[in-house]
């Protein structure tokens, strides 16, 4: 494993970012597809110091002038949480609890042709509508329509747009499997399991070694990129056909993050006590109210009140930070290609502050990064226009049978960037993993060097 930073673990590493003793998750903080990732399951990560701290419920939706909405893991719980409006014949109710895990695992893995189609196409028919349409037309009430909003809102997609309902369902659908976990420790306890076991197989990670070209990478039969499609198009463009390469480099991206982490003098104070028990608080109102803020993010705006995603990790983990304090992020979507970073940090920390009171330290840090400043506006725009296609989201960033091949049997792209369907990098490690050994067992015994 060849990594351009300092540390290994990109968007799972955990560092002191506000204050000594405060250990603050740099990107992913909950983790409901690592525990329920197949391919976790069968690695020993808990014999190498992976542990997963469950929470009561996974998601606390707070409402105005009203109890907040809690998604635990009992149908019977969350739905007396929905009201006598709540879930007329939903489509977790539909399901006993074995086949909840299983067409979660499912949904879980990437496109392809699939194992259980009729219980896929039961599921994906649904999947396909926008979350607007199906949660309006499943749910009577406003309450159940918010909570389904709030996980759909992960696809970081406008909600009237075609497949979010299936985000919106399979993140509904992992909260009555596995209540949303955060790692013991902070979330670079996956990061550090993982290289240690992969050391234990005689595998070695070297640090501080970026990769900018196939001389770069030492002599290998295939090569794994998890980089973005812009890079592995300079990396691989002597070994890559050149429409493969130029369809690589017009993938766009959408929306990036604005997180801002918090050192805390004690639990966040919700004017709900009971968000205390969820792992991850979705703050953004009524299903029209986060449908029309994630909407403005694509249009290029950014909202007043932005839809927010909070994670209060050490309500369940004390090692996070001192006894008696507390660590906790907030994120919410920003516009491509409008870093900017004062209206997102403003608008992220009163749309917080509405439902609690203030906070003892805290630090923005735009993961905008995706934002390509510079880029020209028309071209962004006609982006979106494209995206609001759903082949668009299956195509990421070329449409093919095997979603982390390449024309060359020798490279794989296997990023998050390559399916936003896959939800992280757990869930699409078996299927990554199978792509590249059948290639393996393809390739001639005596291969040119690549670089
Ligand atoms: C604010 C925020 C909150 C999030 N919260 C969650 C959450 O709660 N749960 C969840 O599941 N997901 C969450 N995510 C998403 C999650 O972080 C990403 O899906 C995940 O990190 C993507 O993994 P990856 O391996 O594709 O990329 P990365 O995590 O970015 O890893 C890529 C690694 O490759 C290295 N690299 C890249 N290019 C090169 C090169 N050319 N040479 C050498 N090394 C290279 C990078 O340095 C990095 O270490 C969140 C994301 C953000 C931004």
């Amino acid at each position: 494993v060849l990594e351009a930073r300092e540390t290994i673990g990109g968007g799972i590493r955990t560092a002191e970012l506000t204050l000594p003793g405060f250990a603050h998750d740099v990107c992913s903080g909950c983790h409901p597809m690592g525990a329920l990732s197949p391919y976790f399951r069968v690695l020993p990560l808990a014999a190498h110091g992976l542990s997963w701290i469950h929470p009561p419920a996974s998601v606390a939706h707070p409402l105005d002038r009203q109890p907040a909405v809690l998604l635990r893991r009992s149908l019977d719980e969350t739905a007396a949480e929905l009201g006598a409006t709540g879930v007329p014949g939903s489509t977790s109710r539909a399901l006993p609890a074995r086949s909840r895990t299983r067409s979660s695992r499912i949904s879980l893995a990437p496109v392809r042709v699939p194992r259980h189609p009729f219980r896929m196409a039961r599921f994906g028919l649904q999947g396909l509508l926008p979350a607007t349409t199906l949660f309006r037309a499943r749910f009577r009430g406003q309450r159940a329509r918010a909570l389904m909003a709030g996980c759909a809102a992960h696809s970081i997609l406008p909600l009237e747009r075609p497949l979010t309902a299936a985000v919106g369902m399979i993140f509904a659908l992992t909260g009555h499997v596995v209540d949303w976990p955060v790692a013991a420790g902070g979330s670079r306890a996956i990061g550090d399991a993982l290289a240690s076991y992969l050391r234990h197989l005689g595998g070695t990670i070297e640090t501080d070694r970026p990769v900018r070209s196939l001389a770069d990478v030492p002599p290998a039969r295939v090569v794994l990129f998890d980089t973005n499609p812009g890079q592995l198009a300079d990396i691989g463009e002597r070994v890559l056909p050149a429409a493969y390469v130029s369809r690589l480099r017009r993938y766009r991206y959408g929306p990036g993050a604005f997180k801002i982490d918090w050192a805390l003098d004690g639990p966040i104070p919700w004017r709900d006590p009971r968000c205390l028990e969820a792992s991850t608080i979705h703050l953004g109102g009524t299903l029209d109210e986060i449908a029309a803020r994630e909407a403005a993010v694509w249009r290029g705006e950014h909202p007043e009140r932005p839809f927010v995603l909070l994670v209060q990790q050490s309500q369940f983990d004390p090692t996070r930070a001192p006894a008696g304090r507390h660590t906790g992020y907030a994120y919410c979507h920003v516009p491509a290609a409008r870093p900017s970073t004062r209206p997102a940090s403003s608008s992220g920390r009163s749309s917080a502050s509405r439902r609690a009171s203030a906070t003892a330290s805290s630090r923005g840090t735009s993961c905008a990064r995706r934002a390509r400043a510079g880029e020209p506006e028309l071209r962004r725009r006609r982006d979106h226009r494209r995206r609001r296609r759903p082949a668009a989201v299956l195509r990421r960033p070329v449409l093919r049978l095997d979603p982390y091949s390449t024309p060359n049997p020798r490279l794989f792209l296997c990023s998050r960037r390559r399916r936003r369907a896959a939800a992280c990098t757990a869930c699409a490690a078996t299927s990554r993993r199978r792509s590249a050994l059948r290639s393996l067992k393809r390739l001639p015994e005596r291969l040119e060097p690549l670089g």
